[in-house]
């Protein structure tokens, strides 16, 4: 992980993982976390059960509207190919989960739509050492890592790496509730229940912290991981009761450029909020986290470069 980030060179990269967060939590925290279930948001009456996007994505870098986990789409410039979608080709099954289909979103009225999040054990996160402090959520919070994305099959390395460089600055876990990578897929990080932590100077107690894979200062946002971003805060927002106007860079608290200028533009010109609300219109994102064999699966394909 330090290769990483001294790779990512830039001082900027340092600097804000020096001053970003990282903290606590204790491994099963929180709703999201246990094998299997569902946590969720409204849910919508019943549609077919996936009724996914069909709207690809479009190598452009932000995809407003439409999108969707599943879907793969292109990711931006930097990004070479994939795609992907956080559930798609795997079919997990394994006794607590299954991939969900894919998220549904744009149209007011469709159906919930599903985020499927990989449980600590399955990227093979390091225990929490430390006592937690425990919060209550107020404000969803975006962040990313500052490091350039290399290759997605190494976003579960860096997971590991960035928990590490967190715990060595002596902070009990990784700093983030969840990580979402540059294909959309989305990690658990620390208990929601415990606050996070950072170098920078802000209190962050209240914050629901959410970090993307990558450097936006340095780099656009592929569309499937703002699409990812969007489901992971829809479903917080409504899981917190915290309203999507709530929804802030790391930037807008403390003195950084975090989450990159791409990331941040995105959500001062209002489409993040917007993307956000859509979801929750649609019924809300319901969350299925993938634990035991359906997670070491997903973590497999993710390391084996096909999803
Ligand atoms: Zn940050």
């Amino acid at each position: 992980m330090l290769g990483v980030l001294v790779g990512a060179g830039a001082a900027g990269g340092l600097a804000w993982l020096r001053a970003e967060d990282g903290v606590p939590s204790s491994a099963a925290a929180e709703g999201l976390n246990s094998s299997t279930t569902s946590t969720s948001v409204p849910s919508t009456p019943a549609a077919p059960a996936s009724t996914v996007e069909s709207t690809t994505a479009t190598p452009t870098a932000i995809e407003p509207t439409t999108t969707t986990t599943t879907t793969a789409a292109s990711t931006t410039a930097t990004e070479p190919a994939m795609t992907t979608t956080t559930e798609a080709t795997t079919t997990t099954e394994t006794s607590s989960t299954r991939s969900a289909p894919s998220t549904t979103t744009s149209p007011v009225g469709a159906t919930a739509g599903r985020l499927a999040v990989i449980c600590r054990e399955a990227w093979r996160a390091a225990p929490i050492r430390g006592p937690l402090v425990e919060h209550r959520i107020e404000r969803l919070t975006v962040h990313h890592t500052a490091v350039v994305m290399g290759s997605n099959a190494e976003a579960p390395q860096r997971m590991r790496s960035y928990q590490s460089h967190h715990q060595g600055n002596g902070w009990p876990d990784i700093a983030y509730h969840y990580l979402v990578d540059a294909n959309g897929h989305v990690y658990e990080g620390r208990p929601v229940s415990a606050k996070g932590d950072t170098s920078t100077e802000y209190d962050p107690s209240g914050h629901f912290l959410v970090c993307c894979d990558g450097h936006f200062d340095q780099q656009g946002v592929p569309a499937a991981q703002l699409a990812a971003l969007s489901d992971v805060l829809a479903w917080a927002s409504v899981r917190f009761a915290v309203g999507p106007s709530t929804v802030a860079g790391h930037r807008d608290y403390a003195a950084t450029s975090c989450p990159g200028s791409q990331l941040a533009g995105l959500i001062a010109d209002g489409t993040l909020r917007s993307m956000v609300e859509q979801r929750i219109a649609a019924g809300g994102i319901q969350t299925e986290v993938l634990c035991g064999q359906a997670g070491l699966d997903r973590v497999a394909e993710i390391e084996a470069g096909l999803l």
